[in-house]
Parts: structure tokens; C-alpha cells; sequence
């Protein structure tokens, strides 16, 4: 069998690191098993879904490299839609329901009160036409509800293990709502066989809606495929993260400058067992991928500890892997550059503010003139390499007592005008005799 998943925005927002966590599961799991991974954009609600945002979704998959084999949308689907839902409303499958949300929520309030669950009472299956005609006549338009059968319905989960849903435990599934819109449960479940979907991959929060769906798959003759819930994201305390999701968006997290497959490897490892860790691709994300791996618990998302993945993924990265993103930030300083900084990023575009302090002009700081100029008397005069550091502030030191701290602050604060960052070891062969001398005696350069 030849797995197909498929990972189902609605285009009605910008993915954010829940989603994505749910497409990278997906889009691992599909590479692991030589598959296809799927993009389809459930755009049935037609007022809230938007080409923009439909464009922004593909734009931060691409990003991610977390790219498709097929796509589809469901607003292209309609006219498959309303035949199956015709077949079914032959069938007596669907039902037509006058309720308003009001009444509906009486209803329950007041099944509640009585201790009894919250399910439908099919009070629409037992009206006669001539009922369904006055309604109508008061300007009521049917919802449509789907029936479901009185039995368990059971799957074994990829990451749940066994489950068992009562179908006596659920309302009928409404599927098409008043104005003739369609929720997402039928059109979701028609793409899944007509598309050959084999693994059916989404958060946690659609347990129940799996249920239902498995009736919706017998109800077209078809065998339900596979199904995993996964665990869902909540922030670093343990809190809901639904509030904070906004600026938790792909688009956010690139603009604020973090490596794409920072953010892969770290939304695939959080709420698993293996332990949060940089990766070098997605192929060895996917190889390492199981879904025994992934926890039953929430998944706990800290941005703090996604950028500190990221600057650990970058202070491990090759000069060769990074040259063309440097290059697109104009902060291509070549390799020594690169292994002379890479240690004191955080985001990649910090190695601009270093490209920058290594080019100049730099305006340095200086407490203690006298000490500075004689340091500067002292430049050894031969080619430049790693010992230069080492040899010339032997020498300063000798010549002016100075030592520890009261040693290399004044050079570092002179040659880079800041008091921190890479070791000057690495940094002062490329800053260059020429610029050390001028920044040793004030002067900007
Ligand atoms: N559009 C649905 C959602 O985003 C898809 C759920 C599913 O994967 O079936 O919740």
C-alpha cells in the first residue's frame, strides 16, 4: 500500500506552529514511507477563506521545505458534494433540521439540567412534510444532519492505541448548514477516498469527530482509512496557546529571523520522547520519525527554547551550508568569518551587525587613551593569523602591567566599540592592521 496523507488548512488565517506541527507529523511520516503528502485547502466556508491567505499558507510551507506532491481544494469540489449529499438525503443518511442555534442551545441546557448528555433528539427526523412546509413558510431554511447508526465505532490509533466512540454518545453531525454551506466533516471524509488518503494525521481535538467520520466513510462504501491524533500544543506553563497563535504564525517566526528548519525540528521533537535537538535535514527529522514517539501529554511550546535551538543550530553549521543565506543578508565575510562569529548568533542576521563591525567603519570607545595608543605602538607588523591576538597582547601586557579584564576590555571595546562578542582571536586578523590601528587611536574606521 502506497501511503497518502494529507495535511487540510482552512485558508481562513496564516499557519501557525499548532498547524504546523500537524503538517510536519504528516509530511515526515509521507517521506519516512516513500509516500505523498497532500495539500488541500478546506475552503468550503467561502466568506472567511481568502486567496491570500491561501497564497501565504503555500508560501510558508515552501519555507519550511515542506513541500507537496498533490493539491487540491475543496471549493473546486462542490458540484461532488451535492451528489453525494443527494445520495445520502435519498438514503434517509441526511436530514432535514429547522432548529435555530438558540433553540438548539436550550435544548441542551435543558438536557443538562436533567443530567442527560447533550446529544440531538432527532426532533427533525420526526417531522411530516406538511411540518417541514409551515416551517418553511416562516422563512425557516433546513440544516441537514447526517444519521448515524446506533454502534461502537473503534479504530486502533497511531499514537492513542485502541479507541472506541459510542455512536449513542454523539448528536448527529450536522453537515450542511442553513444558507447551504457545508461544514468540514463531509467534504473532508469524500476527498479522503476520492483522493486514496491511506493515514488520516490531525490533533487531538478531532477524536470524536473521527467517530462520526468513520459512519460517513461506510455511508460512501468505503473503508475508513488509518487514523493518529496527536497530541496539541499548549505554551510554556501549561496554558492554552490558542490566544498567543497569532504571533505564533510561520510568516512571524521567519520574520523574526529563525532558521526554517530550526523550527521544523523543533515543533517535530516537542511532546516526544527524543530530546529537543537540531537536525541537519528534514530527511534525518523523517528517518528518526515514529509515532510511538510521540507523548500522550500535551506538547509544551516555549519560544524561549526555540530560539535557543536555533542559535544551537547555527553555531553548529558549516561555512558551506550557510554562504548563500549570509550572501542574501549581505553578510558573506567567507568561512573565517563565519567560524569566527557563528558561536555568538542567535539568529542568522545577527552576523551582519558582526560583518559590519569587521568592514567598518566602527566608532570606538575609548576610556584610557595613553593605554590604547601604546597598544597600538605594539601592532606586531608581520602577516596577520590567529596568533597575532595572542602575541601582541603578551607584549601590552608586559608593556603597560595590565592584565585580565583591564587587559582586553580596553582593546575590545577600541577595535569593535563594543564589550562583548566573538573572540578577538578570530576577529582581529580579519578587522586588519589597518582599521586595528585607527580605532586603537579613536579614529573611526
Ligand atoms: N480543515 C480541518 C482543520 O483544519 C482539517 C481537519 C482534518 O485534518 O481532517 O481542522
Amino acid at each position: 500500500m502506497s501511503v497518502i496523507v494529507r495535511f487540510a488548512p482552512s485558508p481562513t488565517g496564516r499557519i501557525h506552529v499548532g498547524n504546523v506541527r500537524t503538517a510536519i507529523i504528516n509530511w515526515l511520516f509521507a517521506k519516512r514511507s516513500n509516500g505523498k503528502f497532500m495539500l488541500r485547502l478546506d475552503d468550503t466556508d467561502r466568506e472567511r477563506s481568502t486567496q491570500e491567505f491561501a497564497d501565504g499558507i503555500k508560501t510558508d510551507l515552501a519555507w519550511l521545505g515542506l513541500g507537496h506532491d498533490i493539491f487540491a481544494r475543496q471549493s473546486d469540489r462542490f458540484g461532488r458534494y451535492d451528489e453525494v449529499a443527494e445520495k445520502f438525503r435519498e438514503q434517509g443518511r441526511l436530514y432535514a433540521c429547522y432548529e435555530t442555534p438558540d433553540e438548539l442551545e436550550r435544548k441542551r441546557k435543558r438536557q443538562l439540567a436533567r443530567g442527560a448528555p447533550p446529544v440531538y433528539d432527532r426532533s427533525g427526523l420526526k417531522l411530516s412534510d406538511e411540518q417541514k412546509r409551515s416551517l418553511e413558510a416562516e422563512g425557516r431554511k433546513p440544516h441537514w444532519r447526517f444519521f448515524l447508526e446506533d454502534k461502537t465505532m473503534s479504530w486502533d490509533d497511531l499514537v492513542r492505541g485502541k479507541q472506541t466512540i459510542e455512536a449513542s454518545s454523539l448528536s448527529d453531525p450536522i453537515l450542511i448548514r442553513g444558507d447551504g454551506s457545508y461544514l468540514y466533516t463531509l467534504p473532508s471524509v469524500i476527498d479522503d477516498v476520492d483522493f486514496a488518503v491511506t493515514h488520516v494525521i490531525r490533533g487531538e481535538d478531532h477524536v470524536a469527530n473521527t467517530g462520526a467520520q468513520i459512519q460517513v466513510f461506510e455511508a460512501l462504501g468505503a473503508e475508513p482509512p488509518k487514523f493518529g491524533h496527536h497530541n496539541l500544543l499548549v505554551g510554556a506553563s501549561g496554558d492554552r496557546l490558542s490566544k498567543r497563535l497569532g504571533s505564533l504564525s510561520i510568516q512571524g517566526l521567519r520574520e523574526s529571523g529563525l532558521d526554517a528548519l530550526s523550527v521544523t525540528s523543533f515543533v517535530a521533537t516537542i511532546g516526544t520522547s527524543d530530546p529537543v535537538a537540531p537536525f541537519a535535514s528534514l530527511e534525518a527529522l523523517a528517518e528518526n520519525f515514529e509515532f510511538s514517539k510521540l507523548s500522550r501529554a500535551p506538547a509544551r511550546f516555549d519560544e524561549r527554547e526555540l530560539i535557543a535551538l536555533n542559535a544551537k543550530c547555527l553555531h553548529e553549521r558549516d561555512y558551506v551550508s550557510v554562504q548563500a543565506d549570509l550572501a542574501k543578508i549581505d553578510a558573506d565575510g567567507g568561512e573565517a568569518f563565519w567560524l569566527a562569529v557563528r558561536g555568538n548568533l542567535e539568529k542568522l542576521k545577527d552576523a551582519l551587525a558582526w560583518w559590519q563591525i569587521v568592514q567598518g567603519p566602527v566608532t570606538p570607545k575609548i576610556d584610557d587613551p595613553d593605554f590604547c595608543a601604546k597598544a597600538a605602538e605594539l601592532l606586531p607588523d608581520v602577516e596577520w593569523d590567529e596568533n597575532t591576538w595572542g602575541t601582541w597582547t603578551s607584549e601590552v601586557k608586559q608593556a603597560t602591567g595590565a592584565k585580565g579584564k583591564a587587559l582586553f576590555m580596553p582593546l575590545r571595546l577600541a577595535l569593535t566599540g563594543l564589550d562583548h562578542g566573538p573572540e578577538l582571536r578570530a576577529l582581529l586578523p580579519l578587522i586588519g592592521r589597518v582599521k586595528a590601528l585607527a580605532r586603537l587611536k579613536g579614529q573611526s574606521a
